[in-house]
């Protein structure tokens, strides 16, 4: 038997064909693991590419996701704009409320002028219902200027005090019944100059009484009610009731002052609130450039805990 290095004398090859046969081996496996590194990285490369794709896919589809919406938001607000930059036509406006609310009218409980003048004067800063309830006891007690004029305000309090501000307003029915006493023989005065030197008597109450009792204001009453619905009418842009009277002036035939105040109260009071206005239930829909989008129309800015005007209001 031929020991190895007479097999290796008899076939000299052998050696360097095994060194041959596992270096090509080795670079096999160096290759094949070449090869499935190239492979995995492809894949991952593949992997993330798919994964970037769906990432931008996402992100364009929530892109224009936010687009449209923002597009709607801003053509809606343009409509709502645009719309109120119209204007319900005022004396056909004005007709539908009639018809609305044939029975408007000032909703002061009184009898003549002495006491319409005495309980618009206590209406400051309070409603009608409670007025109507504090004024059949101070009218059985003080039935005219003269019972009130010599009368001291301390003494007519008790008769007013459910009412905000009831002191200051004690002191102004009673001073208000002196004037009229001393100056006018115990009557109201039928001029807006006259009335608004009377103590607590501004050009509001003066509009009041004069288009209640004479149907002769000098302008348009603006209350809450009819500063908010003017303003959703189109009728107004201002907020300053004294810039509203004057836009109300322009556009309102001067007979129908008076009745304007009234037709817009009733129609605040029952059809358009300040928060929910009911446009389902308006008979002013179809000409209303406010209808259907109208919160946030002549509503008051929204204020801080000190009072002054919230900046995301
Ligand atoms: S209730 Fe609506 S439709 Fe009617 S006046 Fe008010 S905002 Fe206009």
């Amino acid at each position: 038997m031929p020991t190895t290095n007479a097999r290796a004398r008899t076939n000299p090859t052998r050696p360097a064909a095994r060194a041959g046969a596992t270096a090509r081996s080795r670079a096999t496996s160096s290759a094949a693991k070449d090869t499935a590194a190239r492979n995995a990285t492809a894949k991952t490369t593949a992997a993330k590419n798919a994964t970037a794709k769906a990432t931008t896919a996402k992100t364009s589809t929530a892109k224009a996701t936010i687009a449209k919406a923002n597009t709607a938001k801003t053509s809606t607000a343009k409509a709502g704009a645009a719309r109120r930059t119209r204007m319900a036509p005022p004396v056909e406006t004005l007709d539908k409320l009639h018809t609305i609310h044939p029975d408007a009218h000032c909703e002061l409980d009184h009898d003549g002028p002495f006491q319409l003048l005495v309980a618009t004067v206590l209406s400051a800063q309070t409603t009608d219902v409670n007025v109507n309830k504090a004024t059949p006891a101070l009218f059985a007690r003080f039935p005219d200027a003269e019972a009130l004029a010599r009368t001291d305000p301390k003494d007519v309090e008790p008769w007013v005090s459910t009412l905000g501000f009831f002191r200051q307003k004690a002191k102004s029915i009673v001073g208000l019944s002196k004037k009229l006493v001393d100056e006018f023989g115990g009557e109201v005065p039928r001029r807006l100059d006259d009335l608004v030197k009377l103590p607590g008597v501004g050009r509001k109450t003066a509009n009041v009484v004069l288009g209640v009792v004479w149907n002769t204001p000098e302008g348009v009453v603006v209350d809450t009610h009819v500063q908010r619905i003017s303003q959703r009418l189109g009728w107004t842009t201002n907020t300053d009731p004294v810039k509203i009277e004057q836009d109300l002036m322009r556009l309102i035939p001067k007979e129908q002052w008076d009745p304007t105040s009234h037709l817009l109260i009733f129609h605040g009071r029952r059809v358009c609130f300040a928060r929910k206005p009911n446009c389902e239930g308006c008979g002013l829909s179809d000409i209303c450039p406010s209808a259907f989008d109208a919160e946030n129309v002549g509503r008051k800015p929204k204020r801080d805990r000190l009072g002054a005007p919230r900046r995301d209001a």
